[in-house]
């Protein structure tokens, strides 16, 4: 008897490490759900005052998705930003939920612009980089997401 008592704790363990790990596994896809659907957008970053106009802005287009303007600290000769008219604190906020509407719109809105301001492939503008950064890593400043347009000159290296 002494034998069955021992394999009925191993038993007791086995469940009780099974339940740890699934209830980890739980936690873990909730925390992960929760940080993506619960990015808190702030209503006065300096994208969104351009938005609503409170802040000026070297506008270069606009339509029922994007704003693009100059950035204000250019990195290169030419340098725009074109960002998603709704609320996207940063790429993975736009991509878990914004409408496909949205998403072709600012692609689309990318390729304008960089016609626009004379970089594109598609007017001999000799070319460009766009870039996002997203979050701490990736350096964003801004908590709204923009895309950024560099060109009129040779970009360099990816990445430095
Ligand atoms: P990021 O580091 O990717 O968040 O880039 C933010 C960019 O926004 C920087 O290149 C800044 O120079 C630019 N920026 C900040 N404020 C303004 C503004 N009021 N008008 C235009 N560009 C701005």
């Amino acid at each position: 008897s002494k034998k069955l008592n021992i394999s009925n704790y191993g038993m007791v363990w086995m469940s009780f490490i099974k339940g740890l790990v699934v209830g980890l596994l739980i936690y873990h896809f909730f925390i992960n759900w929760w940080k993506v659907n619960n990015m808190t957008y702030d209503k006065n970053n300096i994208f969104a005052k351009i938005l609503r106009g409170e802040i000026p802005c070297k506008k270069i287009y606009e339509n029922e998705f994007v704003l693009a303007f100059h950035d204000i600290n250019p990195q290169k000769k030419v340098h725009a930003l074109v960002i998603p008219k709704g609320e996207y604190v940063n790429l993975d906020d736009f991509t878990s939920k914004a409408s496909e509407k949205e998403i072709a719109g600012l692609i689309k809105g990318i390729g304008t612009v960089a016609k626009k301001i004379g970089v594109s492939d598609v007017v001999k503008g000799g070319g460009y980089r766009s870039l996002v950064n997203v979050g701490e890593n990736g350096g964003q400043e801004v908590p709204h997401l923009h895309f950024h347009i560099f060109g009129g000159e040779k970009i360099g290296k990816m990445v430095s």
